[in-house]
């Protein structure tokens, strides 16, 4: 039986953020990760950048028997979380790290991996943390669009802040199709996923 986690509270956490300016995953981007973690009845799950709780939560609510761990290095939104993941009564199955992802040492072994935080570091993130997948786990990431951007041609990006992270993901994209360990799709779904599964 899986316990049934209000589905009202999810949705104001989700407004909430939306309200805020938070980057929160799409709609169909959970959809997709949620059915993949059913289908392969993925049971922990390791998250790089919490926001506010809002993907742990969904994702936590596939099933009863999901474990959570997720690391935001924000104060205010790690307080978020903590806060928002208490009144859905998942604070026994979601462990909140704050601290820079690229500081955190596990030891653990996950079955699944959502890379969501600063995209000029994912390379970082992805080397670091792949350690502590299980054999065939899969690695998923997500704004491979990076909100549309990736598509664009340069010149058409004025910010050129904006056009060196455009570049980094780029070449994330390159390290994954190049990355022999790993067979890679990247999915059309949402803001763009990639899902890198280890061979
Ligand atoms: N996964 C969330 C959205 C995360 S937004 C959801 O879909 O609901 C990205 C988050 O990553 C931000 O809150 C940002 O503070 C955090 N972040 C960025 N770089 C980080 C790092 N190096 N370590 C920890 N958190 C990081
Ligand atoms: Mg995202």
């Amino acid at each position: 039986m899986v316990f049934m986690i209000d589905n009202k509270t999810i949705n104001q956490i989700k407004e909430k953020a939306l309200n805020s300016n938070i980057p929160i995953i799409t709609d169909s981007g959970i959809n997709y990760l949620m059915r993949y973690i059913k289908k392969n009845k993925i049971k922990k799950i390791l998250e790089i950048g919490t926001a506010v709780g809002y993907s742990a939560i969904k994702m936590c609510s596939v099933d009863d028997d999901i474990f959570v761990t997720s690391i935001e290095r924000d104060e205010k939104r790690y307080l978020e979380a903590i806060k928002n993941i208490k009144s859905v009564n998942l604070d026994n199955r979601i462990t909140l790290i704050y601290k820079d992802a690229l500081d955190v040492k596990l030891s653990e072994k996950y079955d699944l991996i959502f890379i969501d935080a600063a995209k000029a570091q994912s390379i970082k993130f992805f080397e670091k943390f792949s350690v502590n997948l299980v054999n065939h786990g899969t690695i998923v990431t997500d704004n491979m669009n990076f909100h549309g951007l990736v598509q664009k041609k340069e010149e058409e990006i004025s910010s050129r802040n904006l056009r060196q992270l455009v570049r980094k993901v780029k070449n994330y994209k390159d390290f994954l199709v190049n990355n022999n360990d790993y067979d890679t799709e990247f999915l059309e779904v949402g803001d763009g996923l990639a899902i890198s599964i280890k061979k």
